[in-house]
C-alpha cells in the first residue's frame, strides 16, 4: 500500500522467533498456503497504520495491531491519562496517573508506546504524535501511513480523517461507541485514482458520502447522534469490542494490498465492511449489518477524482501531500469547521471555543462569593450564597444528580435553548414568587430569568462540566435576554 520509502528494510523471510510468535497466524487457512502465509505475515510487518485516538476504542485497536505484528503504528492523541478513562481504556494503567507518589498524568501516546513496547518490542515501532489532529496536519499524517484507523470520539475528527484519507488515497476504518452501542465501517476502499476498476471505485464511498453535511456545517447526525462517552456514558467493554473489530478490518485491508504501489490485489482474508455499516448493541446482544448507499457524490470524493484526473499517469499512492491536495483540504475544512465537537449539546447555538470572554475560574468564583466551595453544604452559608447570586447548572439532570453544588439550579442547556424555553423543573420556593408550574411553563425566557434572579437583582452564573455548554448558555442568554456570567 505504501511506497517503499515508508517501510523499514526488513528481511524477506521470518526469523525463527517470528515463526513462533506468529505461528497462530501462519496456521490460518485464510492466510493461504504455508509459504504464502509467511508472506502475509511479512506484509503485516512491513505495513504501517495511523491510529487516531488512544482511548477506549484505540486501546484494543492498538493492542491487537501490535500483537499482530503491524510494523509501524502512528498514534495521534494530545490528551493525558485520567482516572475516569481507566474503566475502558485498557491500554493505560493506574501507574500512568502518578510519577512517584505525585499526581502527574502521563501523555496517552507515551503510555501507548510503553505498553506496545512490553507487548511486541522487536517488531513494532510506535510513533508518538502528541498533537490535535486538525486540518493543518491531517494530510501529512495520513500520507505517512498505509491505512487510517479512526478511534476518535467526535464527528469533527471523523470528517477530517475521511477527507484526508480520500484525498491521500488511503482507506479509512472508522468506529464509534457510546452508551451500550457501537458501529464500525470501512470507507474509501477501494480508493479513487489508485484502482483499476471504475465499478469497484464507485462502491467505496466515504464518511462524508454517508453523512453529508448540510449548509453551514450543521451535521445531519451520524448513527451515534454526535453524542460522546463523556456526556452520555459508555459501558466499559463496548468500545473495546469496536476497537477489536476495527483491528480485524485493518488486517484484512492491509493483506489485500500490494506494498509496492498501494493498489488492491484482492488477496484478502475475506470481504471488508466497505459499503456496509456494522452496528453492535450490547444491551440486546446483537449485531446488525446494514448496506450503505453506493455512489461517490460528496465534495471530498469529487475533489479527489478531479485531482486524479489532473495527475493522469501517476498510479502510486502518494507518500506526501501535493499542493492540489492541500488546496482541496482547505476547501473541505471550511465545511467541517462548524460541526459539533464532542460535548456541544446542540447545533442550534454553535459557539466558537475562542469566544471565552465571560469565563471565570472556580477560584475566581469562590473569591467573588467570599466562601470556600466546600463550606457550601452548611445551611446558613448556602442561604447567604443564594442571596448573593443565582447559579445555573446547565448539565443534564443525570450528571447533576451525580454531583452538584447544592445551591445551584439545574437548567439543562437543551431546555434553556428550546423554543419555547422549558423552565427548570425544580427551583426554590422563594424564587417562584407564588408562580405555579403551569404559569412558569407559559413564561418567556426573560420572564423565567426575572423570577429566578429576583427581578434581575441577582447576578446569574452558569456552570457545567467542561465549560463548553456553559459558554453556549451564556452566549444564548446574552443574545436573548439579560447580561449573564458563566463559570
Ligand atoms: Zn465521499
Amino acid at each position: 500500500m505504501s511506497s517503499s520509502s515508508l517501510t523499514p528494510n526488513l528481511p524477506e523471510s521470518l526469523t525463527a522467533g517470528q515463526v513462533v510468535r506468529y505461528s497462530r497466524h501462519l496456521l490460518l487457512q485464510k492466510f493461504g498456503s504455508p509459504s504464502r502465509s509467511q508472506d502475509a505475515q511479512l506484509h503485516l510487518l512491513k505495513s504501517s497504520v495511523l491510529i487516531l485516538g488512544a482511548g477506549g476504542i484505540g486501546s484494543t485497536a492498538i493492542l491487537y495491531l501490535a500483537g499482530a505484528g503491524v510494523g509501524r503504528l502512528g498514534v495521534v492523541d494530545s490528551d493525558v491519562v485520567e482516572i475516569g478513562n481507566l474503566h475502558r481504556q485498557i491500554l493505560h494503567g493506574s501507574s500512568s496517573l502518578l510519577a512517584g507518589k505525585k499526581y502527574t498524568p502521563e501523555k496517552k501516546v507515551r503510555s501507548a508506546a510503553m505498553r506496545v513496547a512490553h507487548l511486541n518490542p522487536d517488531d513494532v515501532e510506535v510513533i508518538e504524535h502528541d498533537v490535535v489532529f486538525d486540518a493543518t496536519n491531517a494530510l501529512d499524517l495520513v500520507c505517512a501511513y498505509d491505512l487510517v484507523v479512526d478511534c476518535s470520539d467526535n464527528p469533527r475528527t471523523r470528517y477530517l480523517a475521511s477527507d484526508a484519507a480520500v484525498l491521500c488515497g488511503r482507506t479509512l476504518v472508522s468506529g464509534a461507541a457510546v452508551g451500550t452501542e457501537g458501529q464500525v465501517a470501512v470507507y474509501n476502499f477501494p480508493s479513487i485514482g489508485f484502482e483499476t476498476s471504475p465499478e469497484r471505485i464507485a462502491l467505496g464511498g466515504c464518511y462524508r458520502c454517508l453523512y453529508p453535511l448540510k449548509g453551514g456545517g450543521v451535521l445531519s447526525g451520524d448513527a451515534m447522534g454526535g453524542a460522546s462517552c463523556s456526556d452520555a456514558g459508555v459501558l466499559g467493554p463496548v468500545p473495546g469490542i469496536i476497537g477489536a473489530l476495527m483491528s480485524v478490518e485493518a488486517i484484512k485491508i492491509l493483506l489485500s494490498r500490494s506494498l509496492s504501489d498501494g493498489v488492491c490485489k484482492g488477496q484478502s482474508v475475506g470481504p471488508t465492511l466497505s459499503n456496509q455499516l456494522l452496528m453492535y448493541d450490547a444491551a440486546e446482544c446483537g449485531f446488525v449489518k446494514l448496506g450503505r448507499p453506493t455512489g461517490r457524490k460528496c465534495q471530498a470524493c469529487c475533489l479527489a477524482a478531479e485531482i486524479c484526473l489532473k495527475s493522469k499517469g501517476v498510479q502510486k499512492v502518494p507518500s506526501e501531500p501535493t499542493e492540489r491536495m492541500r488546496t482541496a483540504m482547505a476547501k473541505l475544512f471550511y465545511t467541517v469547521e462548524g460541526t459539533r465537537g464532542p460535548s456541544c449539546g446542540t447545533s442550534s447555538c454553535y459557539v466558537s471555543l475562542t469566544n471565552r470572554q465571560w469565563d471565570i475560574s472556580p477560584a475566581e468564583y469562590a473569591a467573588l462569593m467570599n466562601v470556600k466551595l466546600s463550606e457550601g453544604k452548611d445551611g446558613d452559608i448556602m442561604i447567604k450564597l443564594m442571596k448573593k447570586h443565582v447559579l445555573i447548572d446547565v448539565r443534564s439532570p443525570r450528571q447533576f444528580g451525580m454531583c452538584n453544588l447544592p445551591w445551584a439550579i439545574n437548567w439543562p442547556l437543551v431546555d434553556l435553548v428550546a423554543t419555547p424555553p422549558i423552565p427548570p423543573k425544580y427551583i426554590y420556593k422563594d424564587m417562584k414568587k407564588n408562580k405555579t408550574a403551569k404559569e412558569m411553563s407559559a413564561m418567556l425566557l426573560t420572564d423565567v430569568l426575572e423570577v429566578i434572579t429576583n427581578g434581575c437583582k441577582l447576578p446569574a452564573y452558569v456552570v457545567c462540566r467542561r465549560g463548553i455548554a456553559s459558554a453556549k448558555a451564556v452566549t444564548f442568554l446574552r443574545q436573548n435576554c439579560i447580561k449573564g456570567k458563566k463559570k
